[in-house]
């Protein structure tokens, strides 16, 4: 057969390793699963999302609404319960924010607004700032766009707001400034450290991007996909609250995380301009999101079931992320280049090891840690290379949200277990040899 000359847009995208790690997730059930990202079994709102589908299709009128097709932009009626609930979150009117429901667009799930947005902003060649790690599922996606990601680093803050102004300064020295089109930013219980971005940064950030935008805009994408689910420490006002004109700012939220992923919905508001060269690209992909998805959307916040949704699952994950943390001092090796966030929020802990181990799909500890039934996500996919083209290989992802909370300590036994071995027994100062990969075959289902 004669080669298939596949787009370059089809050539610079690679398959997402998660891809890999959810289907190793659904298929083996005796592996105790801290990689995939998915969100609790157990507290899905089977129910709830019964009860919402009665309502809508034993009403013909509706029920026929929601089998129709529905606007580019989504129903008018979940922009505007959307509206009223960033409202809610932000404690100020929309007005502050200049948003109206017409500055929403309801997408299938975030994903798909991230995807938009990089669709129309970024030609090969153009520069999006981002922090090191960051979620890699996106830094994919803008890879493909043949973006330019430039990562600058992350602290107990997030997103170290200062390097970025000092990248862009660089940048605008050497002639590069007209390239940045974006900065990227997981401003709650990031995916992958669990971080959140300080309130002394948010309006920060907004502030360098406007004073760096002197040719064209560059906009802050804020990924707010984890916001609800905080288990504690003080609400933060969104990065796009710091944005009265609605100008430099995009808030990206999702039903997935705080409700159910199923219905892949998420809504996102954005500058006008912004907003109708994406709703021109959406007509492109679906022309709407599935209405009735949309109208369960609306439903379960109509009926308050969203917000009993979000407060049962914040309790349920918060025991969930108490218990890994209490695990990890329980079971991890005493040694002062180990240490793991500790996040207020989300569904993830970062884990850094001493340099000389391995966290890689291809090292031993990923080795060990297939054959001992456990699984997490290698740290590396989430870095961008430094200058001189170097990636982190010591860090890693652990996910407390899908794996039932009776087998989250044995999974962190079996983590540590394999962590003690490659340092030998008691732990040590992390100098040393590095480990040596073992290229021990991996299970067919555990494929990057
Ligand atoms: N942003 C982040 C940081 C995520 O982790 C995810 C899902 N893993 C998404 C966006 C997209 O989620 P969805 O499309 O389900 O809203």
């Amino acid at each position: 057969m004669k080669t298939l000359n596949l787009s370059s847009k089809a050539r610079r995208t690679q398959e997402q390793p998660i891809n890999a790690l959810i289907a190793a997730a659904l298929a083996n059930p005796k592996l105790i699963n801290l990689a995939a990202g998915l969100v609790d079994f157990e507290t899905l709102p089977v129910e709830e999302v019964a009860a919402a589908s009665k309502a809508i299709l034993s009403d013909v009128r509706r029920g026929r609404a929601a089998l129709q097709y529905a606007t580019t932009n989504g129903l008018g009626e979940l922009r505007e319960l959307a509206l009223k609930h960033l409202e809610e979150l932000e404690g100020k009117p929309a007005s502050t924010m200049r948003l109206s429901a017409d500055d929403f667009v309801i997408t299938n799930g975030s994903q798909q607004a991230l995807y938009l947005i990089g669709d129309v902003l970024i030609d090969p060649g153009d520069i999006v700032i981002a922090a090191n790690p960051s979620y890699f599922v996106y830094t994919g996606t803008l890879t493909s766009f043949g973006a330019n990601v430039l990562a600058v680093p992350a602290d107990e803050n997030g997103m170290d707001v200062d390097a970025v102004e000092q990248l862009l300064e660089r940048l605008d020295r050497e002639g590069r400034l007209s390239r940045v089109k974006m900065v990227y930013c997981t401003s709650y219980f990031d995916n992958p450290t669990g971080l959140t971005l300080s309130m002394e940064r948010r309006g920060r950030l907004v502030e360098i991007v406007k004073r760096y935008s002197r040719e064209h805009r560059i906009v802050i994408l804020e990924d707010a996909a984890y916001r609800e689910l905080r288990y504690d420490g003080e609400a933060l006002p969104s990065v796009k609250s710091f944005d009265p004109d609605n100008s430099h700012t995009i808030i990206a939220c999702t039903f997935s995380k705080p409700f159910a992923p199923g219905i892949k919905t998420g809504y996102t508001a954005m500058p006008p301009d912004l907003l109708y060269a994406v709703l021109q690209q959406k007509g492109n992909h679906d022309f709407g999101s599935a209405s009735l998805c949309q109208h369960l959307a609306v439903e379960v916040m109509k009926n308050r079931l969203y917000e009993k949704q979000v407060q049962k699952l914040k309790e349920n994950y918060r025991k969930k992320r108490d218990i890994m943390l209490a695990a990890l001092e329980k079971w991890m090796p005493a040694n002062e280049h180990i240490s793991w966030t500790k996040p207020r929020g989300g569904l993830y802990v970062w884990l850094t090891l001493p340099e000389r181990v391995d966290t890689r799909g291809v090292g031993a500890m990923f080795n060990l840690c297939v054959e001992r039934g456990v699984l997490y996500v290698p740290g590396d996919h989430a870095y961008q290379p430094d200058e001189s083209g170097k990636i982190p290989t010591n860090h890693l992802r652990l996910c407390f949200g899908s794996v039932p909370t009776e087998a989250i300590e044995p999974g962190v036994e079996r983590l540590a277990g394999v962590v003690k071995e490659l340092l030998g027994t008691g732990g040590d100062d992390g100098a040393g040899a590095p480990v040596e990969a073992v290229n021990a075959a991996l299970p067919k289902e555990v494929v990057f």
